[in-house]
């Protein structure tokens, strides 16, 4: 009987012995929550951005329910998100007791179409969320121009794109407040983990105060200044991120550079291959942006069949994503449904995210590209 080849994952983590040994040092430390590896995370990634302040939580949600939060967002505000994203860019608005309102994509890039975000700004709408789907940055300037005409706030879902460059400046210092996740899927892992940057301190303060039940000192400072004395200045939640994690995430940090320029190397490697084909179609790339490639997504016909084809020849491809407004808790709530993003509906239909992550190996690049010429190419002649 045969037996099926071992799947090959569309994203899969790396954790080196470094890693492991960063975290085995904190669980014998004194510390293992909110210690001295959360400043010294936050420190080096808010210089790897090239930000002021980055504030680490417990994962990426988690990072947008704070920005929301620090942004002001309130029962009844209106937060445009791209109908193309993950449910908790929309579902963080929620979480606010806001109205997610969502705008279409652009065809070429599934990116946020400014155009569309203008059509649906109304009188309580208070924020755009730009989401740099699959790892490309938004079209930043135009949504910039948009929020400081209309008195927005601009925060950035960059779950996919840590890394990443709009007009050589990095992804995390170009909306007021811009979030990132440490899932095992994403660039660099601390198991669960996101972190919010932002160049505003007093928004900074607001978001570690958020991450904490909404009190003003933690847990080490009281300890520090032997007080006793808290005070809860707002409402919070603990959102924090544990030391070990911290020292995952600050060794994984180190060799980030390494691993975005490897998934350019196989984007790159992908599209040689799939210049030749008529039925593959890779996601447009706007000019004067660094991808850092979160997913590397194509377009096919007859993408129901395609999917089964390729599972079934053990290639993990997946689905990014079913646009948010057609989701059933969406359509049930906000009344949302078919017809409201066509260019979204229509590109759903379509896409399918290949594997893609740093440990690749060539072979694996080449098994897919084989079962994309025969499962799509060839069958489709
Ligand atoms: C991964 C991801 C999130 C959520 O991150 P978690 O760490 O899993 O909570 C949010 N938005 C997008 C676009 C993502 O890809």
């Amino acid at each position: 009987m045969a037996t099926n080849p071992p799947i090959l994952p569309y994203a899969r983590q790396s954790v080196s012995d470094d890693d492991i040994e960063a975290v085995v040092e904190v669980l014998r430390s004194d510390w293992l929550t909110t210690g001295p590896k959360v400043e010294a995370f936050e420190t080096a990634f808010a210089e790897f951005i090239g930000v002021a302040e980055a504030v680490a939580v417990a994962n990426g949600t988690a990072a947008l329910h704070a920005a929301m939060a620090a942004a002001g967002i309130r029962p009844g505000d209106e937060v445009i998100v791209p109908a193309m994203t993950f449910v908790a860019t929309a579902n963080a608005a929620v979480y606010q007791q806001a109205r997610p309102v969502i705008a279409d994509v652009d065809p070429a890039t599934l990116l946020i179409d400014p155009d569309s975000v203008e059509k649906k700004i109304t009188g309580r709408t208070k924020a755009i969320v730009a989401v740099d789907y699959a790892g490309q940055p938004c079209d930043y300037d135009a949504l910039r121009r948009i929020a400081d005409r209309h008195g927005l706030r601009l925060i950035a879902d960059a779950c996919h794109a840590l890394g990443a460059e709009y007009k050589n400046k990095k992804v995390g210092v170009l909306a007021d407040f811009t979030v990132f996740s440490f899932h095992p899927v994403k660039h660099i892992t601390t198991g669960e983990g996101g972190i919010v940057t932002t160049g505003d301190r007093d928004a900074a303060e607001c978001l570690r105060r958020f991450r904490s039940h909404g009190i003003n000192a933690n847990h080490r400072e009281r300890s520090e200044k032997d007080t006793w004395r808290y005070e809860m200045e707002s409402l919070g939640y603990n959102y924090r991120l544990t030391d070990f994690q911290c020292a995952l995430g600050l060794s994984q940090l180190r060799t980030l550079p390494a691993r975005i320029a490897r998934r350019r190397e196989i984007a790159r490697a992908y599209d040689r291959a799939f210049g030749s084909f008529a039925h593959v179609k890779p996601l447009a790339i706007a000019p004067q942006v660094g991808h850092a490639y979160h997913l590397y997504v194509v377009r096919v016909r007859d993408r129901a069949s395609v999917y089964g084809r390729l599972r079934q020849r053990g290639i993990g491809v997946n689905v990014h994503y079913l646009p948010v407004h057609l989701h059933e808790y969406y359509r049930r709530t906000f009344g949302t449904g078919a017809g409201d993003c066509p260019v979204a509906e229509q590109a759903y239909e379509e896409i399918l995210s290949l594997p893609m992550f740093s440990a690749m190996a060539i072979d694996d690049l080449c098994r897919v590209v084989e079962a994309i010429a025969e499962e799509v190419e060839e069958h489709a002649a």
